[in-house]
């Protein structure tokens, strides 16, 4: 008979972006399966912990990184991001200068942490509040070539509200922290 070794990974994940995007709302969504539009930001840096089964063998948690009322100054100390696994930056598609400041979320991040390889972590972005209406998707297009150009490895289009992606891409930065592990 074989002998079941379980794993336990803990990932801290950076949630940044500007102010108004969704990161909390995003949280709150994954973490507590809620939306709620009366949530009002709190200050300083919240923490949240998601455990997820990845398989049989192994269980992930991952440690979310909120930051409330630093989002104007648009760069973290570097104790904020130290040791880092995964970042999601968000942006609101309705508010096209978010997109802007999401490459300089990147930059700040990239300039702040890397990984013991040297090479930048993990990184996603989250087209967020897709719901909305006036959202056409207009410069999906353009999101591969910002993705590229930024160093993020992919792109998602989500909605906290109506609880959409905001799983696949949770699960598409845990594979890639995984492989960086
Ligand atoms: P944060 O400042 O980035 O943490 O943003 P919040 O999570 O506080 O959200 C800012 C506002 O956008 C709140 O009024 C939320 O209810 C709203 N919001 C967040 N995500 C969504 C979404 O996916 N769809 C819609 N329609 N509104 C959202
Ligand atoms: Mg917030």
């Amino acid at each position: 008979l074989g002998v079941s070794v379980c794993t336990d990974k803990l990932f801290k994940v950076l949630v940044i972006g500007d102010l108004g995007v969704g990161k909390t709302s995003i949280i709150l969504r994954y973490v507590n399966k809620l939306f709620d539009d009366t949530y009002k930001a709190s200050i300083g840096v919240d923490f949240a912990l998601k455990t997820i089964e990845w398989n049989t063998r192994t269980v992930v948690r991952l440690q979310f990184w909120d930051i409330a009322g630093q989002e104007r100054i648009k760069n973290m100390s570097r104790a904020y991001y130290k040791g880092a696994m995964g970042a999601v930056v968000v942006f609101d598609v309705t508010h096209s200068p978010t997109l802007e400041a999401a490459s300089e979320w990147k930059r700040d991040l990239d300039s702040k942490v890397c990984l013991d390889s040297g090479h930048p972590i993990p990184a996603v972005l989250l087209a967020n509040k897709c719901d909305m209406k006036g959202w056409d998707g207009g410069f999906v297009s353009s999101l591969d070539r910002f993705c590229k150009d930024n160093g993020f490895l992919g792109w998602f289009e989500t909605s906290a509200k109506d609880n959409i992606n905001i799983d696949e891409a949770s699960a598409f930065l845990v594979k890639q922290m995984m492989l960086c592990d």
